[in-house]
């Protein structure tokens, strides 16, 4: 039986032989003087969506939270395990990162599931149904209007949730006390799977837009 699969043990030759070597002196400096990102980004599980690969960052960088559906929850101090909380603490309070995004993207079966509500839970325990829970009113919202095609409501909740997010990273009295402070910033983005393309939430309009990349 091998310690770990073939191709991960592969893709760790590829490593250790190219990018570590080329980015060794990086490496170093990150384990001596430790990691300064500036920016905190919460993305999805999902395979195809790696904040790291999206935006072509390099060690130290960027400090990724992956959770299904990238969702945020309310701040609920009440001493349960909240690991999506933990994370937003030590990025902000520790790293004293600048920015935190929440990034969505297309296709995201958790917000599939979120608007296939009655569907059966995976396993008795109903995690995902319990996560996606977070977004309920505005999944039945938007499940319920018959004048979007499956995919329009897709992309809709898909943003909306990001808007949500972005709303609850507020009740978080650090989050809100730095954002007010101008220390902090807040951002949605969106990652089309299929074409590439990256949209940004405007500030203002609570839009998404394609940004200028040119
Ligand atoms: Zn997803």
């Amino acid at each position: 039986m091998p310690l770990l699969p073939d191709h991960l043990i592969t893709g760790y030759r590829n490593f250790i032989t190219g990018r570590y070597v080329s980015e060794s002196d990086r490496y170093r400096s990150l384990a001596r003087e430790g990691q300064t990102p500036e920016t905190m980004i919460i993305a999805c599980c999902d395979s195809r969506t790696a904040p790291e690969t999206v935006f072509d960052a390099g060690p130290g960088e960027l400090f990724v939270l992956r959770n299904v559906a990238n969702l945020i929850p309310p701040y609920e101090p009440d001493g349960e395990f909240h690991s999506t909380s933990a994370a937003l603490e030590f990025a902000v309070q520790s790293l004293k990162v600048k920015n935190i995004v929440v990034m969505g993207h297309g296709r995201c079966g958790g917000i599939k599931a979120a608007l296939s509500h009655g569907a059966a839970p995976l396993s008795p325990g109903d995690f995902i149904g319990k996560w996606m829970s977070l977004i309920s009113p505005a999944a039945e919202t938007v499940a319920a209007s018959t004048m979007m095609t499956t995919g329009e409501r897709a992309t809709a909740l898909e943003r909306i949730s990001i808007r949500y997010s972005i709303a609850n990273l507020r009740t978080f009295p650090c989050i809100k006390i730095l954002e007010d402070k101008g220390k902090l910033t807040l951002h949605g983005a969106w990652f089309d799977v299929s074409t590439g393309e990256l949209w940004a939430m405007n500030k203002q309009t609570g839009d998404f837009e394609r940004p200028d990349i040119s």
